[in-house]
């Protein structure tokens, strides 16, 4: 097949000679069919006409384009028609399926304006159907419709996106605001609703309590327009709750709105829909209130059998709005104008550049909120953009049509979506990897750790509720990885209690200091992520690099936990098999240590239970039966870029090649000057590959054995700092001693 590639110019443009050769390509911004070959040549061909300039001085009295540019950049401070610069060069802001959308970028006052003209220009070619980009103009106020026209081709094609449904037989007391009464009520069986993810605070807000849920439960209370109805009987809570200066927030006003704009009769906001009150935080910062401690581990029920959740991703507090969705929002308005007959608006190179920089992506609470929902409708200032997990569809481009669920034109999703973090915040679906990869080590390392990489940069108002705000994600992986303590899962624990403090690659080129750990979080374990305060930079990273086989190779160590059961007593449990095989594996035993230590490794462990019924060792300990010896820390940092990266070596290792370091703040700079000493307990072997039971690297000859790094914290407790891995025979230099470690 052959294709013309035409330049169609709008009838009768009037423009000034430096623009003209513009309009080819603001015309032609893209056209693609099966015929690729012939594209290219079209493009490299259209490409070669414009090189890359510099635009001064505008006439807009006499040119279309310049009255265009002169409209979208003057509302900029500082722009001066007559002398600002405003670059222009070709580029290829967006493809999608196949479609390629070639133009031209101008370029002035940190503002880049891409135009595009708005008639759809989907034309016949013969037989075949020839898509193209068009832009569509975006109002002030969000039109419904379209929220509709994505919900329903979403249900319609897209298998990955339906709502989770398996576990909505809700356990505990579920309840969702009816918009067309304005009121709370039951969750009728098998219910539709919309979920709500939005910043709380800036705002009294009403909440659920005992005292107020009959009235809120009367038609008309939650939507303050039709409530004079309801006052009478309800008077007293009412009245209490304005004396309180209670209302409901302009964010969940206005989502309600949007509900009755798009017919969903019902929706799910957290501090409506659970009861919030009778809230007192313990000192190890868990909530007594019992509903709300039974509800936040179900958000992953929650969430995953939303038919949408509505994201408020603007303003920073529950008085931001859903920009469009009241008339008195505002929105950031497209740059518009007319060159010749044609119409042509501004369109965004990448949508979601807003969202990243909001104040909802860098909050706790949200990340499980959007990792969990199978559907997002997010409210940007510029615009409103559907993300579901197949797809993504924006306000500016009409994508939705050309996204016909046919697979020929390639499957490609536009370029803003495959943002590295969009990726990882997606649910896996088992099916996605072949049958013989065992799944939940790539779980682990793929996803696991990628979410908290994630939600570890995010903040939280009240930081103990840290693992609160991560517990949707964890049950959403219970089915993989079944139970979690202190957010490690218990199956998986060697893996997992190796996290550590990584530096990305913008740390090593900007020479930024090694932040890491430095406080702890009170109430929560030393070996758990969950027992520090994140507060690094965001050149640091969550790294869960070293795989860990212990379970089955590694019989050495035993790891037990002890916890709370439900009948309050001190319940122990066990992370690696007690029963004790000759340690015939890894034969690391140096100086004859273990060889007349053979009964105690023979020991069933009576000291563990000693430990685990003692009361005066906190439920967050893990009890540790393995060996442990200390290490000197080199004053040394490991190379020249560790006196930026301060990774420090054991000086027992100093001479010896692949030296793996120990992070350290500037905090312990004096204390490692003056001769610092630390103690390693041996917590497994290194392996590499997502099966353990056929590795691709195991190290036969010489094993890598990993190491939790561990100070004493008093009372014969150690605290984790680090992790260290080295050789075996590197190890053996060491002196090892069979040791019970309790780590807190
Ligand atoms: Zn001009
Ligand atoms: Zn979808």
């Amino acid at each position: 097949m052959s294709t013309t590639w035409s330049v169609e110019r709008p009838e009768s443009a009037t423009l000034c000679e430096r623009c003209t050769p513009y309009l080819p390509l603001l015309v032609d911004i893209s056209q693609a069919g099966k015929d690729f070959q012939a594209h290219r040549e079209w493009w490299k061909k259209t490409y070669g006409r414009v090189q890359p300039a510099v635009i001064t001085g505008l006439s807009p009295s006499e040119c279309e384009l310049c009255q265009i540019l002169h409209r979208c950049f003057s509302r900029f401070p500082g722009f001066d028609p007559t002398t600002t610069e405003i670059k222009v060069f070709n580029s290829k802001p967006s493809s999608h399926r196949g479609l390629d959308h070639h133009t031209c970028i101008f370029q002035a006052c940190g503002y880049e304006l891409i135009l595009a003209p708005v008639n759809p220009s989907v034309t016949a070619q013969g037989t075949e159907t020839v898509h193209s980009f068009a832009a569509r103009p975006v109002f002030a106020s969000f039109n419904p419709l379209l929220a509709k026209i994505w919900l329903a081709k979403c249900d319609a094609q897209h298998a990955a996106c339906k709502p989770d449904h398996s576990s909505k037989d809700f356990d505990f007391p579920f309840r969702v605001i009816d918009v067309q009464e304005g009121r709370l009520v039951d969750a009728p069986p098998d219910v539709r609703y919309i979920a709500l993810s939005y910043v709380w605070g800036g705002v009294e807000q009403v909440m659920l309590k005992r005292s107020n849920k009959q009235f809120l439960e009367q038609p008309g209370s939650i939507t303050p327009d039709s409530r004079t109805e309801a006052k009478g009987e309800y008077a007293d809570v009412e009245e209490e709750m304005e004396s309180e200066g209670r209302i409901v927030p302009r964010i969940i006003r206005e989502a309600i709105r949007l509900c009755q704009l798009i017919d969903e009769r019902y929706l799910w906001v957290d501090s409506l829909c659970i009861i919030q009150d009778d809230e007192i935080q313990t000192e190890s910062g868990a909530w007594t209130n019992e509903e709300k401690l039974a509800q936040i581990p179900k958000m992953d029920v929650i969430y995953g059998a939303s038919a949408l959740t509505v994201i408020a991703a603007c303003g920073s507090d529950s008085n931001a709005g859903l920009p469009g969705v009241h008339p008195s929002d505002t929105r950031v308005t497209q740059t518009m104008g007319k060159i010749g007959d044609q119409f042509f608006v501004s369109i965004q190179k990448d949508p979601m550049a807003a969202f990243w920089r909001s104040t909802w992506v860098s909050r706790g609470w949200t990340f499980q909120e959007f990792l969990l929902s199978r559907r997002h409708l997010i409210f940007l200032p510029e615009q409103v953009v559907f993300h579901c997990r197949t797809l993504a569809w924006c306000e500016d481009h009409p994508l939705e049509y050309i996204d016909d669920g046919s697979t020929d034109l390639g499957s490609s999703v536009p370029v803003w979506t495959m943002s590295a973090e969009l990726e990882p915040l997606k649910v896996p679906v088992r099916s996605a990897w072949a049958a013989d990869v065992f799944f939940p080590r790539i779980f682990i390392n793929q996803f696991y750790a990628s979410w908290l990489q994630n939600f570890l940069q995010r903040s939280l108002s009240v930081p103990s509720d840290h693992l609160l705000a991560f517990e949707g994600a964890l049950s959403a992986s219970k089915k993989l990885l079944g139970r979690f303590h202190y957010g490690l899962p218990i199956g998986y624990f060697c893996e997992t209690l190796n996290w550590k403090v990584g530096q990305g690659r913008d740390a090593w080129n900007n020479k930024v200091p090694y932040q890491g750990l430095t406080q702890r979080r009170s109430g929560f374990p030393s070996w758990s992520w969950t027992g520090w305060i994140w507060d690094l930079p965001s050149t640091e990273t969550f790294n869960l690099s070293y795989q860990v086989d212990s379970a089955e190779k590694w019989r050495r160590v035993g790891i037990w936990g002890i916890r709370t059961s439900t009948n309050g007593d001190l319940e122990p449990w066990r992370i690696t098999s007690p029963d004790v095989t000759p340690w015939d594996r890894l034969n690391i035993a140096p100086s004859g240590a273990f060889d007349t230590d053979e009964d105690w490794i023979k020991e069933e462990l009576p000291t563990y239970f000693d430990i685990a019924k003692s009361t005066t060792i906190p439920s967050n300990c893990l009890t540790i039966k393995t060996i442990i010896a200390t290490i000197h820390i080199s004053s040394q940092p490991l190379n020249e870029y560790s006196n930026l990266n301060r990774a420090y070596p054991s000086s027992e290792f100093i001479a010896e090649e692949s030296l793996d370091g120990i992070g350290f703040s500037s905090e312990w700079t004096e204390k490692i000057e003056a001769g610092l000493q630390l103690q390693i307990i041996v917590i497994g072997n290194f392996y590499w590959g997502p099966n353990p039971k056929q590795p691709e690297y195991t190290d036969e000859d010489d094993p890598t054995i990993v190491c939790l790094v561990v100070q004493p914290a008093g009372g014969g407790v150690f605290e984790r700092l680090d992790v260290l891995r080295a050789k075996t025979s590197l190890m053996k230099k060491l002196d090892w001693k069979p040791v019970v470690a309790v780590l807190q």
